[in-house]
C-alpha cells in the first residue's frame, strides 16, 4: 500500500481542506444555520486516489470531481422531518413502477443542484455521523444494526439498489430504528464514466426500491468511490436528494485490521465529522467488530452520534 493512499487522520484531512480552500457542511438539525457547499471552513474527505484509478469492483473512494471553491448555493437543506415524503420526482423506472399507483407527494421543494457534496455536518455540541455503505448484506448489516441499537445511536446507510432489492426487511429495520437510508446507486459504478441516462437509471432505480420498501424516497445520496460529476448533482437534485460525502474514511474495505479501523475513527473524531465505513462489498467482519469498540468510546468522549436532517 502506497503511503499516499493512506490518510493519516485529521492532519491529512485538514491539509486537503486547506488545498481546497473550502469545505462543505450540512446542518445537522436542519435549522438553516448550516453552511452550504463551498461556503464552510473545514475539512474534506481523505482521497486515496484520483477518479478512475480504482477498478470497478473495489471500494476505493476516489477524488470527487468537486469544482473549485465558492459558487455553492446560499442556503442549506430546509428544515423538516427526515421521513417526510419527498417532492415529486420526474423520474421513475418504468419496469419498477408499472404496478405502482401514483402517490400524493409532500410539499417538499426539490433541493438545489449542488456543485459539490456535503463533507461535514454542523450542529449543536459534539455531533458526529456514522455512515455505512454498499449494503445491506445479511452477513454484516444485522450485526451493525444490533450494535447501534444497543447504544441507541442513529446512523446512515447508503444502500446499493442491487443489494437493497433483496433485503427490504433490512431496509425497514434500518428505518424502524431511526436510521437514514440513502441512495448509493444501483450497481456501484464509477459515475463519471456513465452517460447521464445511465446515471439516471442507477440513482432512479435505487430510489424506487427504497421508496417501495419504506414508503418514502431517500433524501440523501452518495456517489460510489466519492466520484461525483455535474450530471450526478443534477439528477440527484431532480430525485429530491442531497449529496453527502464524508470527512473521515476508515478504509475498512482494505481490511486493515479491526484495531486500525478503530484508531482511524478515534483519531479522526471531531465535531461535525462524517465517518465512512462499509457493511457490504466484501468481508466486513472487521468493520462490525470495530464499531463495537469505537462506538462506546466515542460516546464516552462525549460525542453525540446522530443523523443530519432535512
Ligand atoms: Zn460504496
Amino acid at each position: 500500500m502506497k503511503k499516499d493512499q493512506m490518510p493519516t487522520g485529521r492532519r491529512m484531512v485538514l491539509r486537503i481542506a486547506a488545498a481546497l480552500g473550502a469545505t462543505t457542511t450540512v446542518g445537522l438539525f436542519g435549522l438553516g444555520r448550516e453552511g452550504a457547499p463551498g461556503t464552510g471552513t473545514t475539512a474534506a474527505p481523505a482521497r486515496p486516489s484520483p477518479p478512475g484509478t480504482s477498478p470497478p469492483g473495489t471500494r476505493a473512494p476516489t477524488a470527487p470531481t468537486a469544482p473549485a471553491p465558492a459558487g455553492g448555493p446560499a442556503a442549506g437543506p430546509a428544515a423538516g422531518s427526515a421521513n417526510r415524503p419527498m417532492a415529486p420526482s420526474p423520474y421513475r423506472l418504468q419496469p419498477m413502477t408499472s404496478h405502482t399507483p401514483p402517490r400524493l407527494q409532500g410539499a417538499r421543494a426539490l433541493p438545489p443542484v449542488r456543485q459539490r457534496p456535503f463533507l461535514r455536518v454542523a450542529g449543536a455540541g459534539n455531533t458526529m455521523v456514522l455512515t455505512f455503505d454498499d449494503g445491506p448484506d445479511r452477513r454484516y448489516t444485522p450485526a451493525i444494526l444490533g450494535t447501534l441499537r444497543r447504544y441507541g445511536v442513529r446512523a446512515m446507510f447508503f444502500v446499493c439498489g442491487e443489494m437493497a432489492v433483496h433485503h427490504p426487511d433490512l431496509l425497514r429495520e434500518m428505518a424502524d430504528d431511526g436510521h437514514v437510508v440513502g441512495n448509493h446507486s444501483w450497481s456501484h459504478p464509477l459515475i463519471p464514466k456513465l452517460k447521464p441516462s445511465r446515471i439516471r437509471h442507477e440513482l432512479g432505480a435505487t430510489s424506487e426500491v427504497i421508496e417501495r420498501s419504506l414508503g418514502s424516497a431517500p433524501l440523501w445520496y452518495r456517489a460510489p468511490y466519492g466520484a461525483w460529476n455535474r450530471h450526478s448533482f443534477e439528477i440527484g437534485a431532480e430525485l429530491g436528494m442531497e449529496p453527502l460525502a464524508w470527512t473521515v474514511d476508515t478504509l475498512d474495505w482494505k481490511e486493515p485490521g479491526t484495531a486500525t479501523i478503530v484508531g482511524r475513527v478515534l483519531e479522526g473524531a471531531a465535531p461535525g465529522v462524517i465517518v465512512l465505513s462499509h457493511d457490504a462489498g466484501g468481508d466486513r467482519s472487521q468493520s462490525v467488530r470495530a464499531l463495537r469498540t469505537y462506538l462506546p468510546r466515542l460516546i464516552d468522549e462525549g460525542y453525540h452520534l446522530t443523523v443530519p436532517r432535512r
